[in-house]
């Protein structure tokens, strides 16, 4: 499903961020991403949802080379990915709801069809019952489950999460990989990028290493 074949990043005016990375992640499978600090986990992530392109090397996804899409194509490409950041990037002069809403709003759905998506992404994160609050009175393991459903909102393939437990204790981090878990059961490829290494060594999933941008386990 996600597959990078020797791939080197540099940045403008940088040093290598990635060099000659190589893993594939099949369909259906969970994996954490790890590394210290600039080690190039958020990089490689970006690679991945088109942010950043590979300077040198293949990225792929489902089959197909990411060199291959154009500017144009990346809004279709990034239908396919759902992305959950540490700090939630929410906002909060919307409820919940809306927020969950928003990539469905941005893809042209109907407000019939949204309504049903958005409660049922809701559902799943356990938060149906606060649609209409403000995020901003939520708690903030709330706030990152809000950030969670909006990520699977629109069902994607592949769910990428950057840092996602990263501000919270390890009783609500455990709850938040728990969800992970439920949408990986349910067939969604996960690459989890953390260095909460106490966390990864308690769930029985393939860990990737990074270290100075080079790929030393996977
Ligand atoms: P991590 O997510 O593991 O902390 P990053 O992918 O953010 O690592 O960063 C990897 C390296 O690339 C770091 O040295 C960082 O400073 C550098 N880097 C990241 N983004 C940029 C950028 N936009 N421009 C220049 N250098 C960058
Ligand atoms: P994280 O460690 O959570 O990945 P960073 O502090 O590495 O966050 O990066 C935050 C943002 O700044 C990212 O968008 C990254 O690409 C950018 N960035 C990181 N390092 C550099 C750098 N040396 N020069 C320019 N942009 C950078």
């Amino acid at each position: 499903m996600i597959k990078f074949d020797n791939v080197s990043k540099r940045y403008p005016e940088g040093h290598d961020a990635l060099r000659d990375v190589s893993f594939s992640l099949n369909r259906g499978e969970m994996a954490f991403l790890t590394g210290h600090s600039g080690a190039g986990k958020s990089t490689l992530l970006k690679l991945i949802m088109l942010m950043e392109r590979a300077s040198r090397g293949q990225v792929s996804i489902a089959g197909q080379d990411l060199a291959q899409f154009s500017r144009d194509d990346i809004p279709y490409h990034r239908r396919r990915i759902g992305v959950v950041f540490q700090n939630h990037q929410l906002l909060f002069d919307r409820s919940v709801f809306e927020n969950v809403a928003l990539p469905l709003h941005i893809s042209g759905y109907d407000e019939e069809d949204i309504g049903k998506r958005v409660r049922a992404a809701l559902d799943k994160v356990g938060l149906l019952h606060k649609e209409k609050l403000n995020p901003i009175t939520l708690s903030t393991g709330e706030q990152q489950r809000i950030g969670i459903a909006r990520a699977i909102v629109h069902k994607p393939q592949v769910l990428l999460a950057d840092e996602p437990t990263g501000n919270l204790d390890p009783a609500l981090s455990e709850e938040i990989m728990r969800l992970f878990m439920e949408f990986n059961l349910h067939g969604t490829t996960v690459l989890i990028a953390t260095h909460d290494l106490a966390l990864v060594s308690r769930m029985p999933y393939r860990t990737l290493t990074l270290d100075q941008g080079r790929l030393i386990n996977g």
